[in-house]
């Protein structure tokens, strides 16, 4: 079994690695601002981020796995992606923080099918691809159906228009999505 400080030391050469292979020295060099910390923790909380000193990285899988897992690997590059976005705003707007998610997302350069799915889920939903993965994603049988979320998106806009007279069709189909991942019956 790993512990958290050998996992902490495989996430800072994975790091380093993938700076230096896909973006040169000059990337690599903006890492000496940040100190990497592993947490023992799962990420169902979001707890993977990027401050202005610090990458944090949820790190309770690998400890358990005994090695730098897939996922973390993906969550690093996504970090890292955050850290290569220069102009990131310190506190974006809801539609701001979104469009940076994918940048972050296009910067940790997805390299297969389940990576990209991640992707894409993560980006709907702003839910945390390593919780996805603690809810068995991806799975195809639990794969939300484009009639499902037009259903939830129907729904929640529903829902929305008794507050406000402005219901957001984008943030409708976001809450629908994370709703229908965590149950493929909640609107049923
Ligand atoms: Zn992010």
């Amino acid at each position: 079994m790993e512990t958290k400080e050998s996992i902490e030391s495989q996430i800072k050469e994975y790091a380093k690695f993938f700076l230096k292979t896909e973006y040169g020295d000059r990337a690599l060099k903006k890492l000496e601002r940040f100190e990497i910390k592993a947490v023992d923790a799962y990420d169902t909380g979001g707890v993977s981020e990027v401050t202005d000193k610090e990458i944090i990285i949820a790190a309770q899988r690998d400890i358990v796995a005994g090695k730098l897992t897939n996922t973390t690997k993906l969550i690093i590059r996504h970090e890292l992606g955050h850290i290569l976005d220069e102009n990131s705003p310190a506190f974006p707007e809801f539609e701001e923080e979104i469009e940076h998610e994918k940048i972050a997302w296009r910067n940790a350069k997805p390299r297969n099918a389940a990576e990209n799915w991640y992707k894409t889920v993560s980006i709907r939903t702003h839910i945390d691809p390593l919780k996805m993965q603690t809810m068995g994603f991806p799975i195809s049988g639990r794969k939300v159906s484009s009639k499902l979320l037009k259903q939830g998106t129907k729904m929640e806009l529903k829902r929305m228009r008794k507050d406000s007279p402005l219901p957001d069709k984008n943030l409708a189909k976001r809450f629908a999505m994370m709703n229908l991942v965590e149950d493929l019956n909640f609107y049923g």
